[in-house]
């Protein structure tokens, strides 16, 4: 039983989003076994092995833990097929309070680092209501949340900023179980 599992978004057969061959996934897994180094100092922390959804998600309910959350990086592009958006979101199960505030919570401590702060907002597959809940949020057992620190081409600043956005979610973490 840990207290909190934090997994990369993706895998490495299918990387998610990339930019200029810069690969979702890849910057994920930094993000990810930083972010769970250093919330080791402070609580029991299990790293998900990254692979297919349907398997983390059976490592995060086995593991029993009290919050899950997965780390993404944004993609849209305009018509033009020029890469757009920039900030930070974070998505919770729909319809949920206790994920609202944790999201609300992240976005606090991960805003001013990636601004504009895009906010809590319900996830939902592809981000279309009218879909269900995206599998992570709907299948995982305990609170679980959906950080999207950047939009993938922004590639310098999620890479200068890695250290002090994982600080940041860090200490957003510990808020968490500190409140719920
Ligand atoms: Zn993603």
């Amino acid at each position: 039983m840990s207290l909190v599992c934090i997994s990369a978004g993706h895998s490495p057969k299918r990387t998610g989003a990339s930019y200029h061959g810069f690969k979702e996934h890849d910057e994920a897994v930094e993000w990810a076994t930083h972010l769970a180094t250093l919330l080791a100092k402070k609580v029991s922390v299990d790293y998900v092995p990254t692979g297919k959804l349907s398997e983390k998600v059976a490592f995060i309910n086995a593991a029993d833990c009290r919050l899950a959350v997965e780390i993404h990086f944004n993609a849209a592009v305009n018509a033009a097929g020029k890469n757009v958006g920039k900030g930070s979101e974070t998505l919770y199960y729909p319809g949920s309070e206790s994920g609202k505030a944790a999201a609300l919570t992240v976005q606090k401590h991960l805003s001013p680092i990636f601004s504009p702060d895009r906010g809590a907002k319900e996830g939902h597959y592809q981000m279309n209501p009218a879909k269900p809940a995206d599998y992570f949020l709907r299948k995982t057992n305990c609170l679980a949340l959906i950080i999207e620190p950047e939009f993938i081409q922004w590639k310098d600043s999620i890479q200068v900023n890695r250290e002090k956005g994982c600080e940041a979610l860090c200490a957003a973490m510990l808020e968490i179980l500190g409140d719920s």
